[in-house]
């Protein structure tokens, strides 16, 4: 079996009075694909930040890739771990092309004071064309659609070459078409760069076959954890939500 990768016991994390998380445990083993679903305010994205080390974990213990994520050093754990976050609105006005946003996933790996060469522009441009964005890298990143831009956040994701890979709602905003292209997008970079991957998902649709393992949280704790066959049925979805 897998070795564990990601170790949550016990977590509990708050917002000032807010409870996000209560008493969350979980293991996530090596080359997992993982589904997480619930109602909105469930705590789905609160779990991410956790596993990022941008948690404000009040008790428990949260392991990642061998590191206790309460204490010491997260900056070199963090670039390990690719973040593509709930797609922010972006100011039409950023003076920064989709080339460059993709270049700053590299930065953790290339250090502040080491400027980007060759090989770094030459992956880039390898991710981008990956994630079908070769022919938009020159374009300002404001001046993309919402799907545009969640295929450019995931270019610089891997852009730092991560062994796990968080998504909040990598399909929010999208069309079925360009949802399906992304889920498909996703499932084959988990499998060719035999990542650990978590995503937050509001959609339903091809859960099935891209997850190993669904993650359902209800009220800030985790309710059930299983197979998408064994989870993703009425009964279960309709007491979920
Ligand atoms: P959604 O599906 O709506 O994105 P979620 O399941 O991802 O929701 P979280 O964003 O993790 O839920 O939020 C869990 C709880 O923590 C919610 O009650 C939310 O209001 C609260 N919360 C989240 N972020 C903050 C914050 N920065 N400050 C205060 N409360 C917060």
């Amino acid at each position: 079996m897998a070795a564990v990768i990601i170790n949550i016991k016990n977590a509990v994390v708050s917002y000032r009075e807010d409870v996000a998380l209560r008493g969350v445990s979980l293991e996530i083993r090596v080359g997992e694909m993982i589904g997480v679903i619930g109602p909105n305010g469930a705590g789905k994205t609160t779990l991410l930040t956790l596993i990022n080390g941008l948690g404000h974990l009040l008790q428990g213990e949260v392991w990642v890739l061998g590191h206790d994520v309460s204490r010491g050093c997260l900056a070199a754990l963090r670039s390990r771990i690719g973040y593509v976050p709930q797609l922010p609105a972006i100011d039409p006005r950023m003076p920064v092309t989709v080339r460059e946003v993709v270049m700053m996933g590299r930065y953790g790996r290339l250090g502040f004071f080491r400027r980007p060469g060759p090989k770094d522009w030459q992956r880039v441009d390898d991710l981008l064309q990956r994630v079908g964005m070769e022919h938009l890298a020159g374009r300002p990143i404001g001046h993309l659609s919402g799907g545009e831009q969640q295929r450019v956040a995931i270019a610089r994701a891997l852009a730092q070459e991560p062994e796990i890979l968080l998504l909040d709602e990598p399909t929010a905003s999208l069309d079925r078409k360009g949802e399906q292209q992304i889920l498909t997008l996703i499932q084959r970079i988990h499998k060719e760069r035999q990542l650990t991957t978590l995503m937050v998902t509001h959609s339903l649709a091809g859960l099935d076959a891209l997850c190993d393992r669904l993650v359902l949280m209800k009220g800030g704790r985790i309710w059930q954890t299983g197979t998408p066959a064994a989870l993703l049925t009425e009964k279960v979805l309709e007491l979920l939500f």
